[in-house]
């Protein structure tokens, strides 16, 4: 697979797992914030977006 430095990442804080900004390894939960990342991984939600 080809790695493009252009993609946006997000990173987990808790563990430290990375992705796509918004990509399917991703899942999304919803709180009465909107909706929020979470973490395949360890399921936490402080994940860091569009680094
Ligand atoms: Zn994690």
């Amino acid at each position: 697979m080809a790695s493009s430095s252009s993609e946006p990442m997000s990173r987990c804080r808790k563990c430290g797992y990375s992705a796509i900004s918004g990509g399917t390894e991703w899942s999304r939960v919803e709180s009465s914030l909107g909706t929020m990342t979470q973490c395949p991984e360890c399921g936490s939600t402080d994940v860091m977006t569009g680094l």
